[in-house]
C-alpha cells in the first residue's frame, strides 16, 4: 500500500530506519536531562615527557546513562553536536575543568599542571565564547595558561578568518591552544603558520602502526618537522606500547598520552595514580 505513495513514502516505513530515529530521538531527550541529573563526568589521561614525568592531562567527558550505562562520547557528541546541547554540556565539561585547575594550581604536585579540554566546532563558533572563557577564568582565579583547548583542524578551516580572531581573542587571556586529531584534516602549512597554536597533537591513527608501516613513520616525521618550523610542541595520542614509543621518541617527539602510561580514569583514581607515581624513585631525581 505505501508502494503506490512512490518512493519516499517506502522508505520511510523501512523499520530498520524507524528504529534509529526512534532511538536517537530517546537518547537526544535523555541527553537533554543528563546534566541536571548528574549524569556527566569527566575523566582524566595523564600526559608524560620523554622521562615519563607526568606535566598535564586531557579531560575526557563520560556519560553514565540509568539504563544504558556508560555511553561513549563518539557516540553521544555527534547527536549534541546537531541538537545544540553540546552547547550547555560544553560548558560544562569547561567550567569542571576550570573548577579543576584550581584546585591542582593549589597544590603542591600538581601545580603546573596544564589540563587539555576538548572545544567542538559549535561551542568555539558562539558569538560569546570568548566571555565564557574569560568569565571562568576571573571566577575560578585559574591561571589561564594551565587550561589548554584542543581544537580540529576542520573546525578552524570552516571559517579562517573567524577562527584567527576567535583564537587570538583568548590568545590574548593566557590559554594555550593544541590540534587535535593532526593529520586527518587538510591544513597546509600556509593556514597553519596564521593560527596562534601551540602544539600539535599526532592522530592515535598514524601512531597505531608505527612500527610496522614505513609510510606512518614518514608521516609522523613530517608532521615533527612541520611542528618544529611552526616552533611548536608535539604531543602523540594512542600510544599503547613501548615500540610506539620508542619510534616516535627516535623522530623527535618528546611528550605521549595513551594507554601505555595510563587510560582515562575518574578524578580520584587519577590523583591517587599520581601520587604514588611520583613517589617512585625513577621520578625522584626530577630538578
Ligand atoms: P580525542 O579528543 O581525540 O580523544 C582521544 C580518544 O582516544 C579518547 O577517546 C581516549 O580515551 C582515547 N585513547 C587515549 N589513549 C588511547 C590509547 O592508547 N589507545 C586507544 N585505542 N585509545 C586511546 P574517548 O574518551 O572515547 O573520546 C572520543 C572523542 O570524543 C574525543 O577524541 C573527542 O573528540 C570527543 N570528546 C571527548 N570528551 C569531549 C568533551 O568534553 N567535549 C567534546 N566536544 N568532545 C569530547
Ligand atoms: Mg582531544
Ligand atoms: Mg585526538
Ligand atoms: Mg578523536
Amino acid at each position: 500500500q505505501a508502494k503506490k505513495e512512490g518512493r519516499n513514502v517506502l522508505r520511510f516505513f523501512d523499520p530498520q530506519m524507524q528504529e534509529t530515529i526512534a532511538k536517537r530521538t530517546a537518547l537526544e531527550g535523555d541527553l537533554r536531562k543528563a546534566i541536571e541529573n548528574h549524569q556527566f563526568q569527566l575523566h582524566y589521561q595523564i600526559q608524560v615527557d620523554e622521562s615519563r614525568h607526568p606535566f598535564g592531562a586531557e579531560a575526557l567527558i563520560r556519560w553514565f546513562h540509568p539504563e544504558h550505562g556508560m555511553v561513549s562520547p563518539d557516540q553521544f557528541i555527534p547527536l549534541a553536536e546537531e541538537s545544540d546541547l553540546i552547547l550547555p554540556i560544553g560548558y560544562w565539561v569547561l567550567e569542571t575543568a576550570c573548577a579543576r585547575i584550581q584546585r591542582w594550581q593549589h597544590d603542591a604536585k600538581t601545580s603546573g599542571f596544564v589540563l587539555s579540554v576538548n572545544v567542538s566546532a559549535k561551542q568555539f563558533r558562539q558569538t560569546d565564547f570568548v566571555n565564557q572563557v574569560q568569565s571562568l577564568i576571573q571566577q575560578y582565579e585559574i591561571n589561564p595558561s594551565l587550561l589548554k583547548l584542543e581544537l580540529t583542524e576542520s573546525m578552524l578551516l570552516d571559517n579562517i578568518e573567524d577562527t584567527i580572531a576567535t583564537m587570538s581573542a583568548l590568545k590574548e587571556l593566557g590559554v594555550k591552544f593544541s590540534l587535535d586529531d593532526f593529520g586527518t584534516g587538510y591544513s597546509s602549512l600556509q593556514y597553519l603558520k596564521r593560527l596562534p597554536l601551540d602544539q600539535l597533537k599526532i592522530d592515535q591513527s598514524f601512531v597505531r602502526d608505527i612500527a610496522v608501516d614505513a609510510s606512518d613513520r614518514a608521516i609522523v616525521r613530517t608532521i615533527i618537522a612541520m611542528a618544529h618550523s611552526l616552533d611548536l610542541d608535539v604531543i602523540a595520542e594512542g600510544v599503547e606500547t613501548e615500540e610506539q614509543q620508542k619510534h616516535l621518541s627516535s623522530k623527535g617527539c618528546k611528550n605521549f598520552q595513551g594507554y601505555l602510561f595510563g587510560k582515562p580514569v575518574p578524578i580520584e583514581q587519577f590523583e591517587t595514580s599520581l601520587r604514588k607515581s611520583l613517589f617512585q624513585p625513577a621520578d625522584s631525581c626530577h630538578e
